[in-house]
């Protein structure tokens, strides 16, 4: 029930309740009224009877009186007197009009009569006098017949007023009786009126006020102490309190809005914070394995609403391939064709769903019947592309805000600068490593080669040959034919170097006119022959610079093979030995390393 419903009930009912209390009360006054008007009754017919009664007695007493003196001043006095009494009648009716009723009034003409009769035997007692006979008179009113009349008009008069009395009685009894219950009745119910009026004052200030009052009070505590959550009572009333409850909402809602705007600052500047950072370690990133352990490290907390992967473009393969996952993604397949790929396609980031018509990729299972939100952005550095970054919603992790896709942007353009970084560097390296003249590896290269798995298989005691190759007497060429001839030689030469091996990265550029072919898995006898075909082939080679033929060409050739001739880390210090052997005996010629033996005297020769 509504308040107001509650209170208009509860002052409707204190009004009536007034009202009968009001009622009973003049009630009570009028039975007091009652009371008075009964006791006032009695009191006037109370002396009109005992008037009766005394005048019966003087009269008596009069003419008695006068027997006794016989003095006409007696018998005035009692004629007078009588003349008096007769007016009773008149009395009787004043009685009447006080209020006796018709029986006390019956029992009253009784005494009436008999008080007549005895006035009778006075008068006549009197006349019995004057005529002398005085034995007649006295016997009438001295006589015992006389006393008795005269006690029985004593005794109507008392009945009468004993009658009287218990009526008066009776009604002051009831009148007192009701003043009394009127009194008390309207006592109660002013009482009642009373109470309820607390009460409702009560409920109402309990209600209306001090309820409201207290929750506002804890709200107020609450928000002092910056707890945003506090939920606001529900007040619409419209009053003081109500307009304090609305200044409190405001004040709340202004909190919650400065809460969430630094909680959207904070987390802006903790992702800002991690991106910068993972920029930094980028930066120092040597190999892909680097730049796969930071986007490992850093991306699942940056993003942490989507799982995803990191593709690479495997250019010769024209694939793109898959480097490292996060979250499980389970849409995109780990390696497809760029073409599969929109945003690779476009060069632009690529989101097909969102309530828009568009075209989802090729690299993306079915989810049901739908495809999964996905994110394609692609990677380019120089409008090359690189790679891919995808992502795609984690189950059970709602999906992320818009504004993250901002910086999956930028995560996506320092990936890029990474990769293009670590291209920029490899080719560098590549670079330093390659003899730009004849395309052939460097010293450098062959360090790096002998250091890497091939130097492991030779420790290890894997059969690796090696050809020192030098050109004879080149620098006739630069003499004769100037230094672009002799750059053309070490080029042909070179490119002899490459067709004979099925590893082109084993021919190596020693320096100068010097070259060196590793043969792994090939013997002494093999590498020999090799080495021999390669003699004849660059012996056969037919070179012109600017029409001028440069005449033949000459190699001398050492070989040596691990373990055969020498331990594996001695190889090129032997093939060496056995080449400037090769020039002591007389150049275009192929010499094979003594045997571990030690039997100088068993080389080969071949030419
Ligand atoms: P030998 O038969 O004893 O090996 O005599 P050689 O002339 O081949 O050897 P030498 O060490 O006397 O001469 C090597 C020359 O090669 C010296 C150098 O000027 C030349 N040379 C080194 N590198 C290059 C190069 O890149 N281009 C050209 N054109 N000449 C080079
Ligand atoms: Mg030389
Ligand atoms: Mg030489």
């Amino acid at each position: 029930m509504r308040l107001a419903t509650i209170t208009n009930w509860a002052y409707g009912a204190t009004v009536a309740l007034t009202l009968v209390s009001g009622t009973t009360m003049l009630l009570a006054s009028n039975a007091q009224e009652h009371e008075r008007a009964a006791v006032a009754q009695r009191y006037a017919l109370d002396q009109a009877t005992s008037r009766l009664g005394a005048d019966v007695y003087a009269l008596t007493d009069h003419a008695r009186q006068y027997l006794n003196t016989g003095d006409p001043a007696d018998r005035l006095i009692y004629n007078r007197n009588a003349a008096v009494l007769a007016s009773v009648e008149e009395r009787i009716r004043h009685i009447r009009d006080a209020g006796a009723s018709p029986q006390e009034l019956q029992a009253l003409k009784d005494a009436i009569r008999w008080a007549d009769t005895l006035h009778d035997e006075q008068r006549e007692a009197i006349a019995a006098f004057d005529r002398g006979d005085e034995a007649l008179a006295r016997k009438l009113l001295f006589g015992a017949e006389y006393g008795r009349e005269l006690d029985r008009v004593q005794a109507l008069i008392d009945r009468f007023q004993d009658r009287l009395d218990r009526r008066t009685e009776t009604l002051v009894n009831e009148a007192t009786e009701a003043a009394r219950l009127w009194k008390t009745l309207s006592e109660i119910v002013l009482a009642i009126t009373g109470l309820l009026f607390l009460c409702v004052l009560y409920f109402v200030f309990k209600r209306r006020v001090l309820r409201p009052v207290i929750k506002l009070s804890d709200v107020v505590n609450r928000l002092a102490a910056q707890d945003y959550a506090a939920e606001l009572p529900n007040l619409t009333q419209i009053d003081e309190i109500g307009d304090m409850a609305e200044a409190i909402g405001i004040f709340r809602e202004n909190g919650l809005e400065r809460q969430r705007l630094e909680a959207e600052r904070d987390a802006d500047s903790n992702i800002r914070d991690l991106l910068s950072r993972m920029t930094q370690r980028m930066q120092g990133c040597d190999t892909l394995a680097d730049l796969r352990e930071v986007v490992l490290r850093f991306i699942p907390e940056i993003e942490p609403a989507r799982a995803g992967r990191l593709y690479l473009l495997d250019r010769k393969r024209n694939t793109v391939v898959e480097q490292c996952s996060w979250f499980e993604p389970i849409h995109s397949r780990p390696e497809f064709s760029p073409v599969a790929c929109w945003a690779l396609r476009r060069g632009l980031p690529h989101r097909p769903t969102g309530g828009k018509i568009d075209v989802p990729c090729d690299h993306l299972a079915l989810e049901g019947d739908a495809y999964p939100d996905s994110l394609c952005l692609p990677l380019m550095a120089q409008r090359e592309t690189l790679g891919l970054l995808y992502f795609e919603p984690r189950g059970g992790v709602a999906a992320a805000s818009p504004t993250s896709e901002i910086y999956l942007g930028m995560l996506a353009e320092n990936i890029s600068l990474a990769l293009a970084n670590l291209r920029l560097r490899d080719t560098l390296r590549e670079m330093a490593m390659v003899d730009g003249l004849t395309g052939l590896g460097n010293r450098r290269r062959l360090d790096a080669v002998l250091g890497d798995e091939l130097g492991l298989m030779g420790q290890l005691g894997a059969t690796v040959s090696c050809l020192m190759i030098d050109v004879d007497h080149f620098k006739r060429f630069n003499d004769v034919f100037g230094h672009k001839a002799g750059d053309a030689v070490l080029q042909k030469v070179g490119a002899v170097l490459t067709g004979a091996t099925r590893e082109p990265g084993l021919a190596f550029r020693y320096g100068g006119e010097e070259f060196l072919l590793l043969l792994p898995g090939l013997d002494a006898d093999l590498a020999l022959a090799r080495a021999e075909e390669i003699r004849a082939t660059i012996n056969a080679l037919n070179i012109s610079v600017g029409g001028e033929d440069l005449g033949s060409v000459t190699v001398s050739i050492g070989v040596a093979s691990a373990p055969e001739h020498c331990p594996f880390a001695r190889l090129t210090l032997t093939a060496d030995a056995a080449l400037l052997h090769a020039k002591a005996r007389g150049r275009n010629r192929v010499e094979i390393a003594a045997r571990r033996s030690g039997d100088m005297t068993a080389r080969r020769q071949l030419a």
